[in-house]
């Protein structure tokens, strides 16, 4: 809105940007953010109806803030300028708002330089670092879910939400999960309950986790039955490496017989 009325108004404002609009700035995901600098942005910017002025009880702009609080942690941790990230918020009649905030903004990314490179990064580590960190969006929003949903009104506790320490720990403490292949049944809860078909497996056959597909839902230590108990939530410990695909065949106890008799 604030935008559309800069345009009528005829305010001057950078034209290296691009508009994308939302309903709600609460609909803007972190994998959203992410997949922008993924593709080459320098900066991203998120414009949000003014907080406590939200028409709806959804009050999604104080989501929209609380994951770009988050964001620029895990930007931070990475390795890159968490300005590159910014927030602010606006009425509809605010254009000269607008205005100056995208004009200051894209001057400052200016001034930090191309994405990683500003950074001192090469363009292999800058895409493998945010590739890492776009594959682990839901697991962030999982364990930061009370956070993600609170309501700051002081914008002096903005910088406490998220503490660097805190973040820092998310990552050397991050949870990965693991099938035993010795308690495996391969009753398949696990296989057809995960979201993202991280799980290998089949009938008869011990089922193994993809790490590189698994996006640390849980789902799969959740539903392992638990007469079986087979997955395992590790913290902060390297995955044993999967077994190999000819040992993976379960041999029943019963058929074992037979085949020996
Ligand atoms: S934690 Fe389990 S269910 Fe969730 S993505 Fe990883 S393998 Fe799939
Ligand atoms: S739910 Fe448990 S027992 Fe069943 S296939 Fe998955 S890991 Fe194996």
């Amino acid at each position: 809105m604030a935008a559309d009325l800069a345009g009528v108004s005829r305010l001057q404002y950078t034209s290296e940007m691009r508009l994308i609009r939302v309903m709600c700035s609460g609909r803007v995901d972190m994998a959203f953010v992410l997949r922008a600098f993924l593709n080459g942005m320098d900066g991203v910017f998120i414009g949000g109806c003014r907080l406590n002025e939200c028409n709806y009880v959804t009050h999604g702009n104080y989501h929209a803030l609380n994951m770009v609080l988050l964001c620029k942690r895990i930007l931070e941790h990475i390795g890159l300028n968490p300005e590159r990230l910014k927030i602010e918020f606006m009425s509809g009649a605010d254009a000269n708002v607008f205005v100056d905030t995208v004009n200051g903004f894209v001057k400052r990314v200016k001034e930090l330089g191309p994405l990683g490179q500003g950074e001192g990064m090469d363009r292999h580590e800058l895409k493998s670092r945010l590739a890492e960190v776009s594959k682990l969006v839901p697991y962030f929003k999982m364990v930061n879910q009370e956070k993600l949903a609170s309501r700051l009104q002081n914008p002096e506790e903005y910088d406490g939400l998220f503490p660097k320490e805190e973040i820092d720990r998310l990552f050397s403490e991050m949870v990965s999960y693991y099938i035993d292949p010795e308690k495996c049944q391969a009753c398949m809860t696990c296989l057809r309950r995960c979201p993202v078909e991280a799980i290998v497996g089949g009938k008869g056959k011990i089922h193994v986790i993809d790490q590189e597909k698994c996006i640390k839902c849980g789902t799969c230590f959740e539903v392992c039955p638990p007469r079986f108990e087979a997955v395992r939530k590790l913290s902060g410990e390297p995955v044993p490496p999967p077994l190999p695909e000819e040992k993976r065949t379960i041999v029943r106890k019963g058929k074992e017989k037979q085949e020996k008799s």
